[in-house]
């Protein structure tokens, strides 16, 4: 089980030809240091297969790993062959400071001198009102458009078999699960294959603002769910509640992996969808956690 970083930013720098180096070895990265003015920041990214790739500051993270996931990002500064600088720093990929040990062992592997952590750390949290995408500073969880909490648990909520029962429309829902679904404390976010249709097709129908959207980057690996990996980065060290139909223990125990906050995986029935006794179970966790 690895932490992969997957390209969050604006789609338009996907087509950017591929920058910088791959420092392979120690060689590789003699050769490189012996061209560059040291003095500088540059940024890298750490690539799935755990190898450093250098490059000038201003190229962008996704053009660095040629728009591939990686496992950590940011910004780097060397003292001759030492790290003297590494941050978390790269809006393109959100690096949680999870990426640590990554980051630390592509060090490592090329014999590296590296500080103990990340110099300066950066928190990336995408806003549970209206989705966007802030960089909290000094512990402030506000976020930068809307001023909503980025602190406050999310309910990341699915809707096949989930909140609709196969072959069901979205009006047959019913009511006391809408009027849970309104009073839920924190941010409720869609969970869903069906994107921004949820937005249109059922927002209305519960009473509820359009709300955030999660995206999604990953296919399946070793039995994980394809939502989960993005989940855990949407949530990004909050406590959050999944609510699906089609959650295992494998999902369960890769959230206890690489998820540093409180979280519930909260499996729904996908013959009954949610229920009562469902929300009971979320509503206590949540207010009580
Ligand atoms: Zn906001």
């Amino acid at each position: 089980m690895t932490l992969t970083f997957s390209y969050v930013g604006p789609t338009d720098l996907l087509s950017l030809p591929v920058q910088g180096s791959v420092i392979a070895s120690r060689e590789d990265f003699e050769t490189w240091v012996s061209r560059v003015d040291t003095r500088e920041l540059f940024t890298y990214i750490v690539d799935v297969s755990g190898r450093l790739r250098l490059a000038p500051r201003q190229s962008e993270h996704v053009a660095c790993a040629g728009g591939e996931d990686v496992l950590g990002a940011g910004e780097i500064a060397f003292d001759d062959s030492t790290v003297s600088y590494v941050s978390n720093q790269s809006t393109g990929y959100c690096p949680s400071l999870a990426s640590w040990p990554a980051v630390q062992a592509a060090f490592d592997r090329l014999g590296l001198t590296h500080p103990a952590g990340f110099t300066v750390e950066f928190v990336f949290r995408r806003c549970g009102v209206c989705g966007e995408l802030t960089v909290v500073k000094e512990s402030d969880f506000v976020c930068g458009f809307c001023d909503a909490d980025l602190d406050c648990p999310v309910t990341f909520l699915d809707v096949d078999g989930t909140l609709l029962r196969y072959g069901h429309e979205p009006a047959e829902i019913s009511p006391d699960i809408a009027s849970f679904l309104s009073s839920l404390p924190g941010h409720l976010v869609w969970a869903t294959a069906w994107l921004e249709d949820a937005n249109d097709a059922i927002s209305p129908v519960l009473g509820l603002p359009r709300l955030p959207v999660v995206a999604w980057h990953d296919v399946p690996e070793d039995g994980l769910h394809w939502k989960t990996r993005d989940i855990v980065a949407w949530a990004a060290g909050r406590a959050f509640v999944w609510i699906d139909d089609e959650l295992t223990d494998v999902d369960r125990d890769w959230v206890g992996a690489f998820h540093p906050g409180p979280a519930l995986l909260h499996r729904v029935d996908s013959a009954v969808g949610l229920t009562r006794d469902d929300a009971e179970i979320i509503e206590s966790w949540l207010t009580t956690r």
